[in-house]
C-alpha cells in the first residue's frame, strides 16, 4: 500500500494560494492510485490531483488527500502514421517537447510555459493564440480516466463520446486522468516577428492580422496607445535567435521589478514604466526563427496576478475600448503592462470559454515586485465588469468571480456537464472550494 506524507505544503507557483493537506501521495503504478481512492472513500476524505501547481486559482487547493502524479511521465504508445502518441497525464510538457522533436513530432501549439503537466493544462482549459488552432484540448483525441469508483474509462470520439466532450476540460472533478492519447504534426520551426503599432491601427486591422499570421496576437501597453504585434508562422528557414542576457535579464527582468517596486510607493510612475519598456524593448521590429516550442513559451518573469477572460470575437473591438476608456477617465488607476491578447477557435468541448464561438482572450496583469502586493481591486472589477457586459466567459486556472449562476447563463451545456460530473462521483470526493463555488 502507498504511504502518504504529512506536514506537506502545497502553494502554486505564484504563492498566491496554498493548502495543507492531511496527507500527500507519490503514487508510482495506476493500483496505488486505486488504493488512494478506496481509502479515501472508506475515511470520507476527499482527493485532488495537481499537476505542477500552476494555475493562479485555489483550483487544485485540498486539505484532505492530494495526489501528484509526477511518476507518470512516460510515453506508452507511438503510432507514427497517424502522428499520435498516448501519454502519461503526469507528464510535464517541456519532457513531452524533447521527446516529441526526437520523434520529429511536435504539438500544433501550446501556452506560453511547458512547465505544466497534461492533466492540468486540459484540467484548465489551457490555450495560446490562433484563429485556426483551438484551446491545447482539442489536440486530444482520446483520454482514459479512472473514477471515483477505482473503475479505468476510456473516451474518445469514438468511444463515450459524451465523456470526451466533458474530460477535455476536467477541472480535476472527474476522476483521475490517467494517459491522453495527442494528436500530434511533424516538428516545425516558426519565424517570429514583432512590430510596433497603435491599439486604433490594430483594431481596425484586425481580420488581415488574423489572416496574415497563423499565430497571431498582440501586446497592449495601458495608459498608452501603444501595441506589439507578434506574429509567428512556419517556416524553413534556419534557427536564428536575438536573445540578449542584458535585454532580456538585465533590463527586462531585473530592472522592470525594480522599478515596479519602486512605484508601489510612487504609482504614478507606473505609466511612465509602461511607455519606457515599449520604449526600451517592444518599439522595434526583431524577426527570429526559433523551435516551434521555444517560439510558444516565452519567459513570464516574476509573482504576478493575472486574470484572462475569452470574449466573442467580435466583442474584441468593444472589449479593449471600453478598458482603456475606463482607464482613460480614471487615471488614479495605474495598471502594468501588457494586456495580452490573443485568439482562439471555436470548440465543442462542454466547458471551454470557446465552447461553439471564435474567441478573443484579453489577459491582464498585475506583478508583485519582490513578493509585494500592489493594489488592484478597481482593475480586477472593471476588467470582469467589461468582460461581462461582452458576453465573457473566465479562464477556469485563473481565480475569477463567477458562480453557478453565472456558468448557468453563460455555457449551454453546463448542465450537461454537471449530470456526467454528478454520474462518476456521486460523493463528491474530488470536489474541493473551487469546484463548489463552481457547482452549487
Ligand atoms: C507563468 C504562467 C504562464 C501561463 N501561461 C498560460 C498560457 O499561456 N495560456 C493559458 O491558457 N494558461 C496559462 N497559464 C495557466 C496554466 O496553463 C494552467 O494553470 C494549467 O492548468 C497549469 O497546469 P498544471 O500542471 O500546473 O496544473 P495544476 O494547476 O496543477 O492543476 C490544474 C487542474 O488540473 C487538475 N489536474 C491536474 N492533473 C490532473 C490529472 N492527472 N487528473 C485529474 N485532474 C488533474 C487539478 O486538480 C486542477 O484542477 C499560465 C500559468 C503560469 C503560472
Amino acid at each position: 500500500m502507498v504511504q502518504g506524507t504529512m506536514g506537506y505544503q502545497f502553494q502554486n507557483w505564484a504563492t498566491t494560494y496554498s493548502s495543507e493537506p492531511e496527507l500527500y501521495f507519490e503514487p508510482t503504478t495506476v493500483e496505488e492510485i486505486r488504493q488512494i481512492l478506496e481509502l479515501a472513500k472508506q475515511r470520507k476524505k476527499r482527493v485532488k490531483i495537481v499537476g505542477c501547481g500552476h494555475s493562479p486559482s485555489d483550483i487544485a487547493c485540498t486539505d484532505d488527500y492530494l495526489i501528484r502524479l509526477n511518476k507518470f511521465n512516460r510515453i506508452l504508445q507511438v503510432d507514427k502514421e497517424r502522428k499520435q502518441v498516448t501519454v502519461e497525464a503526469g507528464m510535464v510538457l517541456s519532457d513531452l517537447n524533447e521527446k516529441l522533436d526526437e520523434l520529429g513530432l511536435a504539438l500544433s501549439n501550446i501556452g506560453a510555459v511547458s512547465d505544466v503537466a497534461l492533466g492540468g493544462v486540459i484540467g484548465t482549459g489551457t490555450h495560446n493564440t490562433g484563429i485556426q488552432h483551438g484551446i491545447l484540448a482539442t489536440q486530444i483525441v482520446a483520454m482514459t480516466l479512472m473514477t471515483a469508483a477505482g473503475d479505468t474509462i476510456e473516451c474518445s470520439y469514438t468511444v463515450n463520446r459524451e465523456l470526451f466532450q466533458a474530460t477535455r476540460l476536467h477541472l480535476g472533478s472527474l476522476g483521475v486522468v490517467l494517459n491522453v492519447t495527442i494528436q500530434c504534426v511533424p516538428a516545425f520551426k516558426l519565424h517570429l516577428q514583432q512590430f510596433p503599432k497603435t491599439l486604433t491601427e490594430v483594431l481596425n486591422d484586425l481580420d488581415t492580422h488574423l489572416k496574415a499570421s497563423e499565430y497571431f496576437r498582440f501586446f497592449w501597453f495601458p495608459h498608452t496607445d501603444k501595441v506589439t504585434v507578434f506574429y509567428a508562422d512556419r517556416t524553413d528557414k534556419p534557427i536564428k535567435t536575438s536573445s540578449s542576457w542584458f535585454w532580456n535579464y538585465a533590463i527586462g527582468y531585473y530592472l522592470l521589478e525594480f522599478l515596479l517596486w519602486i512605484s508601489a510607493f510612487f504609482p504614478r510612475l507606473v505609466p511612465w514604466i509602461n511607455r519606457l519598456f515599449y520604449w526600451l524593448l517592444y518599439s522595434t521590429k526583431v524577426e527570429q526563427v526559433k523551435r516551434s516550442d521555444k517560439a510558444f513559451n516565452f519567459d513570464c518573469l516574476f509573482k504576478q496576478h493575472v486574470s484572462d477572460w475569452a470574449v466573442p470575437i467580435k466583442q474584441t473591438r468593444a472589449a479593449l475600448e471600453q478598458l482603456k476608456d475606463w482607464l482613460d477617465n480614471n487615471p488614479n488607476v495605474r495598471v502594468h503592462f501588457p494586456v495580452e491578447v490573443r485568439f482562439v477557435r471555436a470548440d465543442d468541448i462542454l466547458l471551454s470559454p470557446c465552447y461553439k464561438q471564435d474567441s478573443c482572450y484579453i489577459n491582464i496583469i498585475m506583478y508583485r515586485p519582490y513578493g509585494k502586493e500592489v493594489p488592484r481591486e478597481r482593475y480586477w472589477a472593471m476588467y470582469e465588469e467589461i468582460m461581462k457586459r461582452n458576453g465573457g466567459r473566465p479562464h477556469w486556472a485563473k481565480a475569477h468571480s463567477f458562480l453557478r449562476q453565472d456558468f448557468e447563463k453563460t455555457y449551454s451545456a453546463f448542465h450537461k456537464f454537471c449530470s456526467i460530473r454528478e454520474e462518476l462521483d456521486p460523493s463528491g470526493m474530488f470536489l474541493n472550494n473551487y469546484l463548489e463555488k463552481t457547482f452549487f
